[in-house]
């Protein structure tokens, strides 16, 4: 079996203690390979090295389409490698091969090409317009990177996570420490391995792995980092924000989400079970953005359950590597037991189970972490299947009277991560998108980014946006630099604020 290092300045090396740990194919359970267990001294060595070349000024100093370069260099590289990413990325996650190879990876090298275009905007100090200032004066701004950034994602998509940190954070003229996930981290080593082809640097990217309570936590509190960038979970979030705030590193947090569809009274019922079914089954529900709970009007209530279920019911669980699979695992059996904890609450609290909610008994899925999508129907707002994230595939749907008292339901939550609305009046739709408290609203449709568009969360979804130039500016600070063209103190505004017409 494989045993794989972390990466530090360039160099591909064991654990200091020698530590690995296994990581887990959840389709069957077995190893897929060893992996460097990084503890605190490990996190000092990639820090050090990150900190190191940062300091050194080659990096941070070339002019930006110089770095730019080598990403369009790794774009070339995605590409030709993309199936073997793919695959790495299924293996490890459990996420369908079609979802890996038809959507994760096209999407990282165009994350990738767009990020290093985005390095066009650091080239020229950004000057903005002063009627009422005198031409002797001028201000601009210049965009600089933060120094070293600690880059920390869950197991759910790695390669897409990290990409939308790494990719513009060493664009922009930072060093990185990246750590993924201890439950998924194959694919991201593989991504490491097509870095390490383009020659950058030393020091420039380093990659530790290991669990989030040690790895994780020690990249926080290190003082020699400038910044986390952090997916996953809001309590692991409000964690990390209190720690950095020790030093005040900077700070983006992408976190959790339980994100409402508004079904209008003029949908189509036909495209809208399709699409609240890929809102909320897609990689079995484990996607932050996935659409949990559904508001639908007492009018379409009968006629959509049934639709739902039916549709439901032809999906085919099975290995997510065979290309007609429609739902894999969950990535592990602790995570399975969660979601089916929420299953049994779903049920003590009287919402009606119309489809799923058991482990599967067919032999051939016996070894893997499955779970049969579940459909809850009559779910009130007060339900804990309504207010939580599951994280799996559990779908409760919440009847309505009228459009207002959908929208505060929707409303009513901690999160604030994304919301959708099903109409067939785009204009109508288009309206009650400006009600709803969410970072993105899908207007018929779901999950879907576009590399030019920030994502992130309202209220407890997150800090910070990530993608598009928003996204690109979160890993520089602005400096503005203010020149006064006179070369005499005569007529500076300045002196005769402080000393008057005084010779
Ligand atoms: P998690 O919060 O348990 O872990 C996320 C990352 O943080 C992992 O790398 C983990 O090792 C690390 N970590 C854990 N404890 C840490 C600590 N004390 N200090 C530093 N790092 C630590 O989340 P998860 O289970 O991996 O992922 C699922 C969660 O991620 C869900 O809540 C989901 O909504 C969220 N998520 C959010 C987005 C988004 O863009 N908003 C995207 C994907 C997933």
């Amino acid at each position: 079996m494989k045993t794989y290092g972390n990466y530090f300045n360039g160099e591909w090396v064991d654990a200091v203690n020698g530590g690995t740990f296994p990581t887990i194919n959840p389709f069957n359970g077995e190893s897929l390979a060893h992996v460097a267990l990084g503890l605190e001294e490990d996190v000092d060595l990639a820090v050090k090295a990150a900190r190191t070349a940062f300091d050194k000024g080659e990096w941070s100093g070339m002019d930006p389409r110089d770095r730019a370069a080598y990403f369009f260099k790794l774009e070339q590289l995605i590409a030709d490698e993309s199936m073997e990413l793919a695959e790495a990325e299924t293996m490890d996650t459990g996420m369908l091969i079609r979802l890996t190879s038809g959507m994760v990876v096209p999407m990282l090298g165009v994350f990738c090409k767009r990020f290093a275009e985005m390095a066009e905007y650091l080239v020229n100090p950004e000057s903005r317009a002063q009627a009422d200032f005198p031409a002797l004066y001028w201000d601009y701004i210049v965009r600089e990177p933060l120094g070293v950034i600690g880059c920390i994602v869950p197991w759910n998509f790695p390669l897409f996570l990290a990409c939308w940190k790494i990719f513009p954070a060493m664009i922009a003229g930072n060093c990185v420490v990246l750590k993924p996930s201890s439950h998924a981290p194959l694919s991201l080593i593989h991504l490491a391995r097509l870095i390490d082809k383009l020659g950058l640097p030393k020091g420039v990217f380093n990659l530790v792995n290991g669990p989030g309570s040690k790895t994780g936590d020690a990249l926080v509190l290190n003082p020699s980092v400038n910044k986390i960038s952090m997916t996953g979970s809001s309590a692991i979030g409000k964690d990390i924000m209190a720690k950095a705030s020790i030093d005040l590193k900077r700070i983006t947090l992408e976190l959790g989400g339980k994100n409402p569809a508004l079904v209008l009274d003029d949908a189509n019922l036909e495209m809208t079970a399709d699409g609240i079914l890929y809102g909320g089954l897609l990689h079995q529900g484990q996607v932050c953005m996935s659409g949990s709970r559904i508001y639908v009007p007492k009018t379409l209530y009968s006629d959509l359950n049934e639709l739902l279920i039916e549709r439901a019911k032809t999906l085919v669980l099975g290995d997510p590597l065979d290309i007609d699979t429609d739902q894999g695992p969950l990535i592990n059996d602790r995570r399975r037991q969660t979601v089916m904890n929420y299953i049994q609450q779903g049920i003590d609290e009287g919402a009606t189970l119309l489809l799923g909610g058991k482990i599967p008994e067919d032999e051939t899925l016996k070894n893997g972490f499955f779970l049969q999508p579940t459909l809850f129907g009559d779910a009130t707002q007060q339900m804990v299947i309504s207010r939580e994230e599951i994280f799996g595939p559990v779908i409760a749907l919440i009847p309505y009277e009228s459009e207002k008292e959908a929208v505060q339901m929707a409303n009513d939550t901690c999160y604030g991560l994304n919301a959708g609305i099903w109409s067939g009046d785009v204009e109508r739709a288009n309206q009650l998108a400006r009600q709803l408290q969410a970072g993105t609203v899908f207007i018929n449709d779901w999950h879907t980014l576009n590399p030019e568009y920030p994502f992130g969360g309202y209220k407890q979804s997150g800090l910070g946006r990530e993608g598009g130039l928003e996204g690109f500016y979160e890993f520089t600070q602005s400096k503005t630099v203010h020149i006064n063209f006179k070369q005499t103190r005569d007529d500076s505004h300045w002196f005769k604020i402080l000393l008057g017409n005084a010779d």
